[in-house]
Order: C-alpha cells, then sequence, then structure tokens
C-alpha cells in the first residue's frame, strides 16, 4: 500500500490524483490532503478519502475548520501554515507525495518531501526551475525518488531507459523534442494578444488546468519552463532540448537517439495518465482515460515555434546560459505578471515585457542554497513589481 500526500489537492492536478487513487483501494491510500485556503473542498475530500492529515497552506483562523473536520473526518489531523505543509511532507506516515502546488510557495514543502526520502511525484515544476542542482542534490540525499507528472516529461521518462535519470548521458541520446500544443493563441493576429481576456486566456484548446499554467501555455512560458526543467531531469544540455509544436496534444514528447530513431509516447489529453503511470511505476494500471482513437484524430501535425511570437522560449534559453538565479528571476517575474494578468491591471502581450525587463534589470548569480534561492525569489518579485508599477 503507498500513502500518499497531495500538495496542492484543490487544484486540477489534485483532482486527477484523487481520481486515479480512487479507483485502485487496493494500491494507494490518501495519507494527506492540502489547499491554501479552500476549506469546503477540502472538507469535501477529507469526507470521502479519510486521510490522516489536512493542511490549509494559508495561515487563517482554522477554528471553524477544525469543527468541521471533527465532523466530516474525525481521525483526521489539521495543520496550518508553511510549517503544517512542510510538516505533512515530513511525516512518517506518507510514502510518496503528489507535489502540485502551483507556483514558488510549493518549493519548501517539496523540498522537505526529497529530503525527507518521499518519492517525489513532481507536477510542480516551478520549484525544479528554481532551484536546479540544489533539488536534485535533495532528492538523491533523501533517496526517495523523482518522477514527473508534467506530461512531456512524463513522456520522456517512459522513452527512455528506467535509469536515465540516474545516468543521464550514458544512453546515446541525441535530442529530446518538447512537444507543444502552441496554446489557444498559436494562430490568432499577433497585433490582438493585446486584447486577450484571462477568459480568454484561460480556455486552452486541448488541456484543462488550473489558470497559471492556462495563462503560461498562452503565453508559451508554460514550454520554456518545461524546457529548463527537462534540462535538470534528464541532464540534457540546452543545444539537446527543442520544442515541436504538435497542436492536438497526441504525442506528449520524443527522445531520438544517435542511430537515429525517435521514440514518442502518444495519448489522449488527460493528465490521469501520466499520474497513473507515475504513481503505480513500474507496473500499469487503469486511470479511467479513453482509449486513443487515431482515426477519429486523424492528422498528427508539427510545426516550428514563432520565437517573434512566443519571446518565452528565447528567454528560457538565455536563462540556461545564465547563473542561476535568472531561473529564479524568470519565474518570479512571471508569476507576478500573470498575478497581474489575471486582476485585469496588465495586458496579455505585457507578460512577457515585464518578463524580460526583470531579467534585463536584474544581476544574475549563482546561488549555493536554498535560502539565497528564496532570497533571489523575494528579490526578483520587487523588481518585477517595480517594473509593473513603472508601466502603470
Ligand atoms: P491549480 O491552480 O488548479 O491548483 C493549485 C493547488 O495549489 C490548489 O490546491 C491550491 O489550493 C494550492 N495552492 C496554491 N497556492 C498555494 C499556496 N500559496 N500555499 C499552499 N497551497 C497553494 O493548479 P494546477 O493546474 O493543478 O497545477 C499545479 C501544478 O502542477 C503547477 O505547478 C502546474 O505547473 C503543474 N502542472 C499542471 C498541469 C495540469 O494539467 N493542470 C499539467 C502539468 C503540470
Ligand atoms: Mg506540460
Amino acid at each position: 500500500m503507498k500513502n500518499v500526500l497531495i500538495l496542492g489537492a484543490t487544484g486540477s492536478i489534485g483532482a486527477s490524483t484523487l481520481d486515479v487513487i480512487a479507483r485502485h483501494p487496493d494500491r494507494f491510500r490518501v495519507a494527506g490532503v492540502t489547499a491554501q485556503r479552500q476549506t469546503d473542498a477540502l472538507l469535501e475530500i477529507c469526507r470521502t478519502h479519510r486521510p490522516e492529515l489536512a493542511v490549509i497552506g494559508e495561515a487563517c483562523d482554522a477554528r471553524g475548520f477544525v469543527d468541521a473536520m471533527r465532523e466530516a473526518s474525525p481521525a483526521t489531523t489539521v495543520l496550518q501554515g508553511e510549517a503544517g505543509l512542510v510538516q505533512a511532507a515530513e511525516d512518517p506516515r506518507v510514502d510518496a507525495v503528489m507535489a502540485a502546488i502551483v507556483g514558488a510557495a510549493g518549493l519548501r514543502p517539496t523540498l522537505a518531501a526529497a529530503r525527507a526520502g518521499k518519492q517525489v511525484l513532481l507536477a510542480n515544476k516551478e520549484s525544479l526551475v528554481m532551484t536546479g542542482a540544489l533539488f536534485l542534490q535533495a532528492v538523491r540525499a533523501g533517496g526517495g525518488g523523482l518522477l514527473p507528472i508534467d506530461s512531456e516529461h512524463n513522456a520522456i521518462f517512459q522513452c527512455l531507459p528506467a535509469d536515465a535519470m540516474q545516468h543521464p548521458g550514458r544512453h546515446g541520446v541525441k535530442r529530446i523534442l518538447l512537444t507543444g500544443s502552441g496554446g489557444p493563441f498559436r494562430t490568432r493576429a499577433v497585433e490582438t494578444l493585446a486584447m486577450v481576456t484571462p477568459e480568454e486566456a484561460c480556455r486552452h484548446p486541448t488541456w484543462n488546468m488550473g489558470p497559471k499554467i492556462s495563462v503560461d501555455s498562452a503565453t508559451m512560458m508554460n514550454k520554456a519552463l518545461e524546457v529548463i526543467e527537462a534540462r535538470w531531469l534528464f541532464g540534457a544540455t540546452a543545444g539537446q532540448i527543442e520544442v515541436v509544436l504538435h497542436p492536438q496534444s497526441v504525442i506528449h514528447s520524443m527522445v531520438e537517439y544517435l542511430d537515429g530513431s525517435v521514440l514518442a509516447q502518444l495519448g489522449n489529453p488527460d493528465m490521469r495518465t501520466p499520474i497513473a503511470q507515475a504513481l503505480a511505476w513500474p507496473d500499469r494500471i487503469d486511470a479511467g482515460v479513453a482509449s486513443l482513437d487515431l482515426a477519429r484524430v486523424g492528422q498528427l501535425t508539427f510545426e516550428t515555434p514563432d520565437f517573434g511570437r512566443f519571446p518565452a522560449l528565447a528567454l528560457a534559453y538565455q536563462v540556461l546560459a545564465a547563473p542561476d538565479s535568472a531561473a529564479v528571476t524568470f519565474n518570479a517575474a512571471n508569476e507576478i505578471a500573470v498575478g497581474a494578468f489575471l486582476e485585469r491591471r496588465l495586458p496579455f502581450n505585457a507578460i512577457m515585457e515585464v518578463v524580460d525587463a526583470s531579467l534585463q534589470a536584474d544581476d544574475p548569480r549563482d546561488l549555493a542554497d536554498v535560502e539565497s534561492v528564496i532570497a533571489a525569489d523575494a528579490r526578483a518579485r520587487d523588481i518585477a513589481r517595480a517594473v509593473l508599477s513603472r508601466r502603470n
């Protein structure tokens, strides 16, 4: 029996994880769930899954929640704040942690899980982008292992030999072909992008996801973060990682080997597939996902991304060539800019301008430990807010 803590249980990945777990009560148990502040949703999840732990991530007056929990799931212990998230990640009753908090907020609990030797199922790409080598060190020191949930990285993982993440470079890999749908604005006239509303940006053509990653998909910042994520997960050089647009989202990524073979992983765009693959690895289990009907898909098409339309992609390669803190700034400035866009304080086409200007204003340096990463994140947020206020 694998006891799973779901960090970010009320989100889109959280819901898909709960769905897969509920299909296999003989294999998995929900040991803990967390949310930022969605107490009603968290209570409902606890009523169904009866976990040992429930954490409200945001410091708040939790008395009402504790009382309600006593009725909904009497054996569930309620914890609170970032310290509660970290405590849950380290809890001895937890075997595996689904890291599905969005953004830098996931960093401390995800790292705590890695250090504590939990198997880390990584959806929260932002924490790996921010910490890079430090994250991998924590995973190695903890010994619990790391499995990618991001559909592209999960696909690459499936196309590589089983030990490739421990010994990258040993397997004759030539290129990693990271596919991306191009999001909702792949073909929209560039001059109209200033008018895009949050509702339009969140309407992804093939995936159903939380608001931040949906906006990231529309700017292709998501793919940019994934380039950096792939660099760390698979020990690839920047030159080995290529982005290919594939609007149908049926091929989730590919690996090209030195002999010319290209291996791909295909499936319907449904996050329950990578979640089930990682939860059960090395076994295979039913994920509740419909069979891929290739005749109905009809055509798989591919394009080279336009770096003019999607400046995030060019920035990702600049960040990979720069000292460590550039990736922290890249992520933090994006979180600030996306927040402003979702609150209708910033036009869509200015999101990447704010990120670019924040990178320009920064003085990147190498980061020796996690506290330096967190300090760099705070500094980058100040820079991005200053860039934003200069615009207004
Ligand atoms: P979401 O917005 O739907 O859910 C986010 C979850 O994190 C919620 O449970 C929320 O309560 C929690 N949370 C947010 N801020 C928090 C904070 N400050 N403290 C504690 N908890 C907090 O997001 P999502 O779409 O499920 O994405 C989660 C992560 O998975 C992101 O890093 C995203 O990039 C990654 N991911 C998502 C998908 C997808 O299909 N949704 C695919 C690949 C990767
Ligand atoms: Mg992805």
